[in-house]
Parts: C-alpha cells; sequence; structure tokens
C-alpha cells in the first residue's frame, strides 16, 4: 500500500483499516508527511513538522504486531496548536517573546493523546497568544486557507484547521476562548467542538483568559471530533475548574432547536443568510421541531467578551519579564528591562491587548469596564439558562459570511471582533458548541452551522451535528 495517498480516510476509517492490516501507522503518517511536503509551503499550517513521526509510528506498529489492544486513535497522525506544551518540544504561541521556549512537561491533553497512541506530526500556526480571528497575527507569517490561498483560514487556531482543511493532518487540537477553534474550523470545512468549560483539563495550555479557555478537536467529521473529546476530557486533579463531564443521558431523536432570529438577523453575509435557512429547512424536514427564541443579553456579548478577555489576558501575559521566559532584552533599569523585552517580544495585536486589559482594570476605570462586563456575563448566562428550560439546542451561523481576503480586515481590529458575533457568547456562557460545515459558496468556500448545548450536553451538539453532515 505504499506511496498511495492515505490521507482522505477518517480516524474511525483508517484505525479500522490498520486494525485489518490494510496498511501500518507508518504508511499513514508517511502519507502525511508527504502531503505536507507538497502543501506546507504555501500554507504555513505547520511551525514545526516533528522530525522524529514516523519513529512514533513505528513504536505503534510494533505494539499492534505483539498483538497489543489498541484504540481509535492509535497511529492516528494529529497537529497541536503551538500554545499546548508537549514535553521536550518547542512551544512558542507564535510569538517572538517565545520563539526558542522548550516546554518541561506535557498539558494534561497531550498526555492523553499518547496514552491512546497518536502520532504527533508538528505543532501548527496560530495568532499569536491566541488573539485573532484570522492568524495574520502570528509572528511568523500568515496561514493561507487551504480551500483559498488568497483567503484567511480563520483564527486563532487557523494552522490546525488549515491542516485538517487541507489534507495535512488528519486532526488537530485547538484552543476556544471566543471562537477560536470553530471560526477557524467553519471557514476550512472541518468540523471543530468548543467543549463545556471544564470538561477538558487546561493544564499545559498557555492561559489567554482563564475563565474563557477551552481545549478541543478540529476534526474532518463529527464522529472523529467525539472520538477525541472522550479521550482528552476527564478529571484533572490539576485543574480546579475541571470536572468529569461523562454523561449517560438519551438524546431524543426529535429535539426542540431554538433560532435566535433577532441575533441573527443583523449583519449577514446574504450567501451565509440562504445556507442558514436552508439548514434550518432541512432540520425541520429531519422531524427536529424549530421555535423562535430571545436572546437580550447578546447584543452585549461582544463588548462583554472583549473586556473579559483584555482583562484576563493582560493578567496573564504579565509572566512574560524576560525574567522567567523567552527572550530577554536589558533596558536603562528594572522597569526599563520589562519594557524593552516586551516590546520586542510582543506583535501589535498583543500589546494592543495587554494596553487595553491594563486600562479596564486599572483603579477608577474598573467599576465602569471590568465589574460592568461581569454583570452583562452574568445576564448572558441568565439568557442560556432560560432556553436551555425550553429548546435542546441553539443554532446559529458560526460566523457571519466566509473566508474573507488575506489583508482585509487586519487594520480595523473593531472589523475583525465583529467576526466573533456568534462564537463569543458560549465562552461568556461555559456551555459547548459544536461548529459543523453545512455546505460551500459558489466560488467552494466553506460555510458552517454552529450548535450550542446546555453544560455537559455535547452528546446533543454530536447528535445534531451528525445529522448535518447527512443533511447538506
Ligand atoms: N477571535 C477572538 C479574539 O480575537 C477569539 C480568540 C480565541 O478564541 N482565542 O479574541
Amino acid at each position: 500500500m505504499a506511496g498511495k495517498d492515505l490521507t482522505t480516510l477518517t480516524i474511525k476509517q483508517a484505525a479500522a483499516k490498520m486494525q485489518a492490516g490494510e496498511f501500518t501507522a507508518q504508511e499513514l503518517t508517511e502519507s502525511y508527511l508527504a502531503k505536507i511536503k507538497e502543501r506546507n509551503g504555501e500554507l504555513n499550517a505547520y511551525l514545526e513538522v516533528f522530525t522524529d513521526a514516523v519513529d512514533q509510528a513505528k513504536v505503534i506498529d510494533d505494539k499492534r504486531k505483539k498483538g497489543e489492544q489498541l484504540g481509535d486513535l492509535a497511529g492516528i497522525p494529529m497537529a497541536i496548536k503551538d500554545n499546548i506544551l508537549i514535553k521536550d518540544r518547542k512551544c512558542s504561541s507564535a510569538s517572538k517573546i517565545l520563539e526558542n521556549y522548550v516546554a518541561s512537561y506535557d498539558a494534561y491533553v497531550i498526555e492523553r493523546l499518547k496514552q491512546a497512541g497518536v502520532v504527533f506530526l508538528g505543532r501548527t500556526n496560530m495568532d499569536e497568544f491566541a488573539m485573532g480571528g484570522s492568524t495574520e497575527n502570528s509572528a511568523f507569517g500568515p496561514t493561507r486557507n487551504p480551500h483559498d490561498p488568497t483567503r484567511v483560514p480563520g483564527g486563532s487556531s487557523g494552522g490546525s484547521a488549515a491542516a485538517v482543511g487541507g489534507g495535512t493532518a488528519l486532526a488537530a487540537l485547538g484552543s476556544d476562548t471566543g471562537g477560536s477553534i470553530r471560526e477557524p474550523a467553519s471557514f476550512c470545512g472541518a468540523v471543530g467542538l468548543k467543549p463545556t468549560y471544564g470538561a477538558v483539563s487546561r493544564r499545559g495550555a498557555m492561559a489567554m483568559a482563564s475563565s474563557l479557555d477551552q481545549i478541543g478537536p478540529i476534526a474532518k467529521t463529527v464522529e472523529d471530533a467525539e472520538i477525541i473529546f472522550n479521550t482528552i476530557r476527564g478529571k484533572d486533579e490539576l485543574d480546579a475548574t475541571n470536572f468529569d463531564s461523562e454523561n449517560k443521558l438519551d438524546v431524543k431523536a426529535k429535539l426542540k432547536i431554538g433560532v435566535p432570529r433577532e441575533f441573527v438577523s443583523n449583519g449577514l453575509d446574504p450567501v451565509v443568510a440562504s445556507n442558514f435557512s436552508a439548514t434550518l429547512e432541512n432540520l425541520k424536514s429531519a422531524g427536529h421541531e424549530l421555535v423562535d427564541i430571545e436572546l437580550p443579553s447578546f447584543k452585549y456579548a461582544l463588548a462583554c467578551y472583549y473586556v473579559t478577555m483584555f482583562a484576563e489576558s493582560s493578567t496573564n501575559l504579565a509572566r512574560f519579564d524576560g525574567l522567567r521566559y523567552g527572550v530577554q532584552v536589558s533596558g536603562q533599569d528594572l522597569l526599563g528591562d520589562y519594557e524593552e523585552t516586551r516590546g520586542a517580544g510582543f506583535g501589535p495585536e498583543v500589546r494592543r491587548r495587554v494596553i487595553l486589559g491594563t486600562y479596564v482594570l486599572s483603579a477608577g476605570y474598573a467599576d465602569e469596564y471590568y465589574y460592568k462586563a461581569a454583570g452583562v456575563r452574568r445576564l448572558i448566562k441568565a439568557d442560556y439558562t432560560r432556553v436551555f428550560k425550553e429548546v435542546d439546542a441553539i443554532i446559529t451561523p458560526t460566523a457571519p459570511g466566509p473566508a474573507y481576503k488575506i489583508g482585509e480586515k487586519i487594520g480595523d481590529p473593531l472589523a475583525m471582533y465583529l467576526e466573533d458575533i456568534f462564537t463569543v457568547p458560549v465562552n461568556l456562557g461555559g456551555v459547548p458548541a459544536l461548529a459543523v460545515p453545512s455546505g460551500k459558496t459558489a466560488e467552494g468556500l466553506p460555510l458552517g452551522v454552529q450548535f450550542t448545548a446546555s453544560h455537559g450536553r455535547e452528546d446533543v451538539l454530536f447528535t445534531l451535528g451528525r445529522q448535518i453532515e447527512t443533511l447538506s
């Protein structure tokens, strides 16, 4: 089978074929390495391709030869976002300040994937410290959309999504603070899951905004995303917000889906609007009940998210002072050292957010901004609580438009932030959401819808996601 392109298979299919002896993990990995060689020069999805990927695969093949019982992820080649620590490998968050930083331990999710036998292909490009929605904020050049290289792949997990959408990884991990798994998955034609806050341990993920961050899978299919989620979830004593989210509830065959008509009516690209209507029709004909819902506080979600995230990320990034990690540039005195190091190490978007975060937390302004945002966040949570008494899931488009041109929004941060309108409420509410492909534009750009469910109900999301895959 050597030399054959194996990169079209899903995790489930590849696992079955390896189990049946049709090809080895080494051959599967070599197939992906060949694809990376062919496409990564253009896409820039990977910041680094690991030179020992084939050796990792051989270890799995040996285990299989010895008759060891292996799970679905054994020998599956995955890509990892560059803000998730893998012991003894570089991890830079696509920032100059951490360009040569080497991780001293494995993130919890990496421990789990290693136990499952995953082959790590490399680390993927992203917006610096996950701040952005296009991967143009990387210190190492933008990633390009595999469906149209003149366009962005979305962000901040743009490298992971472009790798999966472009066939250079079978699946990937991303992180999502305000949409960074779901938006790029949608732009690249992949499935992306933002788990319930606390369902997946954050240990070993570089913190952006700790009350919003979650790690999750980007995959080709809903089934593959579910396999990865079930592997990386679970109780970790070292993340105090983590809980054991395993639930064994029944998902009804016919679900009640809430459509927030007013919330989704503003600023939609016409092609997204018509795709969204068609998706609603499909769900109706599949027997689900659609009901109109109101989410009155969601109009404040973007403002609430950006104040909260600025505040938390400016605090989290205080540790990059030139003394503890990474780059160090000397100034006149201690304050000068900080200023020179942070000025040289951080890119413009990171500096903007640190400055704004410090501002909204400073004495005199914290009441006006930070605490007000905390109050609004409670209202948004209350909207979810009320609505999930009535419906099983909420549906919206994932993003207001398809992937846009590289350079189109980079000079206008507000236009960039508006792209996050449908994804940020989910992180503020701590609820899970799944982005699923729902069709393409006439030019072949992927479109997607997002399902949101109540805490711990990823099972509802997977059920609906699988149906969309067959309907659209
Ligand atoms: N695009 C959003 C932002 O710029 C989301 C980022 C994220 O989820 N990491 O903040």
